[in-house]
């Protein structure tokens, strides 16, 4: 049922391809993390110099172990979506993408074949030099007559005891700044640690001071700490009686929000070690797994709580408990975007860090081209046709609780503390409402939604949905019965 068409293999393997994978934190608890990875895969689509640009997160899906398998090529670029370098980009995604690296990633970045995948890994994009630029942009925004006879500069990092190397950047753009001559003074100030930033009016003396945050996006820290730390009351604020005198402060946007950031994305991207070479080929097993997809979905298919139905020459998907309901009655979508928004949140308006979760909002169809189910598929069920399709060829490994509990660190360390019980307490609660089945704790999947069975998906192994969830019980913090989200 799943041998590609031989013809078609050798066609396909003509095609060089590149795919570039943004890496964003994401949420177990809100929407909003993934917004800005959206934002800038989008932008870099626009630009058409790769063949497709993916998002993968740490509290979403696809998850950092799932999302290398949902390139359909086999040249794939790698870059985090970090202001800084630190915890997670230099343990945590290297770890769970099984990169076989860990620690400071050289400036040309990391290259490893992965399962037929020649995967380069970058810096994340907040040490890039081309970030001064973007600083610049911030200040001239504000202020676009700063000079170096009356103006100070000051660039705003986060700070932290934890990692030495969050500041070090900060200091590197202050400096690189400050030698441009553009002007009068440049400090490094933070939030976190010394030089903090309330002390800027004895140390700042020009008489207007421009601020940029150098954070990843808006949020507390730009729109409430930052503010109250200096006394700011909006984008200028008047100080009549400071020690230096009269001075006035510009408070710019946070770097990480800047368009020209997939600039920067793309300059790491062509940066990274052998990325000049001649791109991958279609990756077989994706495509594979995608062919067995597309050929169901010519005839209607339904995968989880979602119909498929050809409709002359386009795709048309909904929520099958909307089988049957007049078109005018439902909300008409028609790109993979929409998708994506319309089943980010529940019908009660909550977050879905877990797709397979049965939440699956209705009141929607979505009308789509061939090329663009691919997409929404992907967004509406992430690495499920990759992964179940792998299943079916006896080609998935599931990963036993263990393994996983073994491989965490940091504050999920403690998860290897949680006896059977307690982890099979949390899989009872979270996993009997998840459409997968969990291959992870011994249960086995006979038939698959390629085989015409809706539910059957399988689970190689625990989402960090339930890992948290696990902590959470270790911790004694997780109720009966209902989730907590309290982590
Ligand atoms: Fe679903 Fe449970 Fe697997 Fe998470 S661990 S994807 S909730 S079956």
């Amino acid at each position: 049922m799943f041998r590609d068409n031989s013809g078609r293999g050798r066609a396909l393997q003509s095609v060089r391809m590149r795919s570039l994978v943004l890496i964003g934190h994401g949420s177990h608890l809100n929407g909003e993390s993934a917004v800005a990875v959206y934002r800038y895969a989008e932008l870099i689509r626009q630009r058409g110099l790769f063949d497709e640009v993916i998002e993968g997160y740490w509290k979403e899906e696809p998850s950092l172990r799932q999302v290398l398998k949902t390139t359909a090529s086999t040249d794939v670029t790698v870059i985090p979506m970090f202001i800084s370098e630190g915890y997670f980009t230099e343990t945590v995604i290297p770890r769970e993408m099984g990169l076989g690296h860990q620690g400071p990633v050289p400036p040309e970045g990391v290259a490893r074949v992965i399962g037929g995948r020649t995967v380069r890994y970058t810096l994340p994009y907040g040490v890039h030099p081309s970030m001064t630029d973007v600083i610049l942009e911030r200040a001239r925004e504000v202020l676009p007559d700063a000079s170096p006879e009356d103006t100070a500069l000051i660039v705003l990092g986060h700070g932290t005891t934890r990692n030495e190397n969050s500041n070090k950047i900060v200091y590197q753009n202050a400096d690189r700044i400050r030698e441009s001559g553009q002007f009068a003074e440049v400090q490094a100030l933070f939030l976190d640690e010394d030089p903090k930033v309330g002390t800027w009016p004895e140390t700042v003396r020009s008489p207007r001071v421009v601020v940029v945050p150098f954070f990843a996006s808006e949020g507390w820290h730009t729109l409430e700490t930052i503010p109250e730390d200096m006394g700011l009351t909006g984008t200028v604020t008047d100080f009549p009686e400071n020690p230096h005198g009269h001075q006035q402060v510009f408070y710019a946007k946070p770097v990480g929000t800047h368009a020209a950031v997939a600039d920067v994305i793309l300059h790491l991207a062509e940066e990274a070690s052998g990325a000049g070479g001649p791109g991958g080929d279609t990756e077989r097993g994706h495509e594979a797994a995608w062919q067995a997809f597309l050929k169901g979905a010519r005839s209607g298919l339904r995968v989880g709580e979602v119909l498929v139905t050809p409709e002359l020459g386009v795709f048309e998907l909904r929520n099958a408990l909307d089988e049957g309901r007049p078109g005018g009655e439902l909300t008409t979508l028609v790109t993979p975007e929409g998708v994506r928004d319309q089943v980010r949140f529940t019908d009660g308006g909550e977050h879905r860090p877990v797709h397979t979760l049965r939440n699956l909002p209705r009141g929607w169809r979505a009308v789509l081209s061939e090329a663009d189910l691919r997409r929404a598929m992907h967004y509406v069920y992430p690495a499920v046709i990759e992964e179940t399709y792998a299943h079916d060829c006896h080609a998935l490994r599931p990963t036993p609780w263990a393994t996983t509990a073994r491989r965490q660190t940091g504050i999920y360390a403690k998860v290897q503390k949680a006896t059977p019980a307690q982890v099979e307490h949390v899989a009872q609660d979270v996993c009997t409402g998840c459409l997968r089945t969990r291959l992870w704790a011994g249960h086995k999947l006979t038939q698959s939604f390629l085989n015409g069975v809706p539910g059957g998906i399988p689970c190689a192994e625990a989402c960090t949905f339930v890992v948290a969830e696990v902590r959470e019980e270790v911790s004694g913090k997780r109720g009966g019965g209902g989730h907590s989200h309290s982590h």
